[in-house]
């Protein structure tokens, strides 16, 4: 097994052209977080500037230049990301970088551009960065990361070799969790609501809270289904027990609950983020309406947003639970 795991077709497509001299200029990789976007961008850039390279051209992985590149911090392979998460990425952030690769000395033959969330670009960063790709120096390549790549302009788009990186199916996942952790601690719900992301899978199964918060949320909907009362949900996700930092773990979790729920009702070929028993995201899906889960999903993103301000719990979480508890009054 390669250091990477999955996305086959992927690596042997980069490798080829690495072993061809043929390597384009720029390429996105396009993928859902934790399918191993910046992990590849990374290999592949260990492998141009590896001294211990094998036959397929693939990096040691141990040399001194093989763990710079790893830990992200070698001289010649430029990583830009946005400084906190869901910002933008500045115009003066992809200058200062361009800038950096013409001043800075260089080890290696090569300069590597790692762009993460590169859709994070402003127009005229995505711009800035258009001439290099338009005209790239030799020896150099830019891989601009995304979730979504229609989010970059046209112009970046047709000037880049497009991949798709696919999240690793659950018999790696599993395989993978046996080399890391006991068979003891390794839940079948982690692979299952990991969305094919092995990192996002061992984050799961070290997370006690996630788990209380997915106790809570799943006896949540149950008792929803098996019609409660109003009283009883009030007793099961209540304001007065609850404390703001609880319901910001609880709140998005619904939000993947519903977000299940309205793929099933559609009957969209999905991996399901919150609902391991099928059966019962199913049954759950019939009874409600996607326009209704819909609005369920606003009104929790709306109790989301008052969680962290200093809105009355109380009185939201109670209409919450009254539109819920409507929508099975229905069933009995
Ligand atoms: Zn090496």
């Amino acid at each position: 097994m390669g250091p990477i795991l999955g996305n086959e077709k992927l690596l042997d497509a980069l490798f080829s052209s690495i072993r061809q001299n043929r390597l384009a200029g720029c390429y996105i990789l396009e993928g859902a977080k934790g399918t191993g976007k910046r992990s590849i961008a990374r290999f592949v850039a260990a492998s141009l500037l590896c001294p211990n390279r094998n036959a397929k051209g693939e990096a040691c992985l141990q040399c001194p230049s093989c763990r710079r590149v790893l830990a992200g911090n070698h001289i010649d392979v430029f990583e830009l990301t946005p400084e906190e998460k869901g910002k933008r990425i500045p115009v003066s952030a992809v200058r200062e970088m361009l800038r950096n690769s013409y001043v800075l000395p260089c080890e290696g033959d090569w300069r590597i551009f790692i762009l993460c969330d590169s859709e994070a670009m402003k127009k005229e960063a995505q711009n800035a960065l258009l001439k290099s790709i338009e005209e790239p120096r030799d020896q150099t390549v830019f891989f601009l990361l995304t979730a979504d790549a229609s989010r970059l302009l046209p112009t970046v788009r047709s000037r880049a070799v497009k991949f798709k990186t696919e999240p690793l199916p659950k018999d790696v996942i599993r395989e993978a969790l046996k080399e890391n952790k006991p068979a003891s601690e390794i839940s079948e719900e982690a692979i299952l609501l990991c969305g094919g992301s092995l990192g996002r899978a061992l984050e799961i199964l070290g997370d006690a809270e996630f788990h209380a918060a997915r106790q809570v949320v799943l006896k949540y909907f149950e008792a929803l289904f098996s019609g409660a009362s109003f009283t009883k949900l009030c007793l099961i996700v209540s304001p007065a027990e609850w404390s703001r930092a609880k319901f910001s773990i609880i709140l998005p979790m619904v939000k993947l609950a519903l977000r299940d729920l309205i793929c099933a009702h559609f009957g969209f070929d999905f991996s399901p983020e919150f609902f391991t028993n099928s059966a019962f995201l199913h049954d759950f899906a019939e009874i409600i309406s996607p326009t209704e889960a819909i609005r369920l999903y606003e009104m929790t993103e709306a109790l989301e947003g008052a969680t962290e301000q200093n809105a009355n719990l109380y009185a939201m979480l109670s209409t919450f639970h009254l539109r819920f508890q409507k929508l099975t009054q229905s069933l009995a």
